[in-house]
């Protein structure tokens, strides 16, 4: 008797359907191949959420009975492969309810592997991703990440690919020409063969050995149990100009905010917009980002009144949370410099409705 599980780490509203579209699939291929299977999301995500990081599960079983024991969990045991949707979340996953930042590889099994949609090479993704005491693999299906809406199914060829790299990465899980038979009864069969063909061949392995990647500081959240809960629903207060360190939603976020201090005009509307209070006035004037609770939601950028000064840039291309005024303040230029250079590598700014 024995289960296991390929978990859809996502990002709420945007590829909610994707997720759906590759468990939902895996399982029925697999009962090709006369195996139990069920699809499951864990109940404290919010998937009708921008951006914010969730999970949907695919659990194939021999028998119903193991199936059974592991559609009753929160999240199914040894997950085989985590297959992660967007690379940005490689940075750690906050899901909704569950507060704490936790490593997008904590509940991979030993010897799994977590397959990543990125055009980074694996270095680069290891500097984000912690070690583990196991060898694990990392699997990199080359292509951008796939965003769709709350009831748009985005129909690029993204599902498909990564459920044929699923199946060269599962050892038996559930094998191609399972998933190609049921492709085949589908409107856009050949279509879609040719896609899990290509995932199939496209994805590449990079063997991980235990103990290399970046540290491990995740420190699991001491959860009340109920007898130390205070009576109703308590959200405690921060003071004013403060954030609630213990809650930090940076992992919602695609893109950040990255200021020209030299061309800020002070008009502090950046600081009333932002929903998250992440804007630190400076001594001069100026406005740093607390990128540790920064959303990405873009609204700063699209509020200030200054063309350029706020852009967006894609999140894959800065390493830490560290505010940036502190670099500005040391040496302007060398601040433009490297605002320069983060532009170049993302390949300019991410487009947003505000002032150009
Ligand atoms: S993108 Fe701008 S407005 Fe949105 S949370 Fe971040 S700093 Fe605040
Ligand atoms: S909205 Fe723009 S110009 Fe105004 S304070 Fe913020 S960064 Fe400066």
């Amino acid at each position: 008797m024995s289960a296991g599980a390929v978990d859809v780490t996502y990002r709420g509203v945007f590829q909610k359907n994707l997720a759906g579209v590759i468990t939902k699939e895996l399982v029925k291929a697999a009962r090709r191949e006369d195996k139990f299977g069920g699809t499951v999301a864990r109940y404290g995500d919010s998937p009708e959420r921008n951006g914010i990081p969730a999970k949907q599960f695919a659990v194939i079983a021999s028998d119903m009975a193991s199936l059974q024991v592991e559609m009753t969990k929160y999240e199914p045991d040894n997950v085989v492969v985590v297959a992660v949707m967007d690379d940005t979340l490689a940075k750690g996953i906050e899901s909704w309810a569950w507060y704490g930042v936790r490593p997008i590889n904590l509940n991979l099994a030993p010897g799994g592997t977590l397959l990543v949609i990125s055009r980074q090479d694996p270095a680069a993704l290891l500097k984000w991703i912690p070690r583990r005491p196991q060898p694990w693999t990392l699997a990199i299906l080359p292509g951008e990440p796939s965003f769709g809406g709350l009831w748009v199914y985005n129909d690029d060829g993204t599902d498909y690919r990564t459920m044929g790299a699923i199946a060269r990465v599962t050892d038996g899980l559930v094998s191609l020409e399972s998933l190609i038979a049921q492709a085949a009864g589908t409107r856009d069969g050949g279509k879609r063969e040719q896609q899990l063909r290509e995932g199939y061949e496209a994805v590449q392995l990079h063997q991980v050995a235990a103990g290399e990647g970046a540290e491990d500081t995740y420190v699991p959240v001491q959860m009340p149990d109920w007898t130390q809960m205070r009576e109703g629903l308590v959200v405690p207060a921060v003071e004013v100009g403060r954030t609630n360190e213990l809650f930090m939603k940076y992992t919602t976020r695609t893109a950040r905010p990255l200021i020209k201090f030299d061309a800020c005009v002070k008009c502090q509307i950046c600081y009333t917009v932002c929903p998250d209070e992440c804007f630190i006035p400076t001594p001069e004037g100026h406005y740093d980002v607390n990128y540790d609770h920064c959303c990405g939601c873009g609204i700063c950028a699209q509020s200030c009144p200054v063309s350029g000064c706020i852009e967006m840039v894609n999140e894959a291309v800065f390493d830490g949370n560290e505010p940036l005024h502190g670099v500005y303040e040391r040496d302007p230029a060398a601040y433009e410099e490297l605002r320069a250079e983060k532009l170049a590598k993302a390949g300019g700014p991410v487009p947003h409705y505000g002032i150009y």
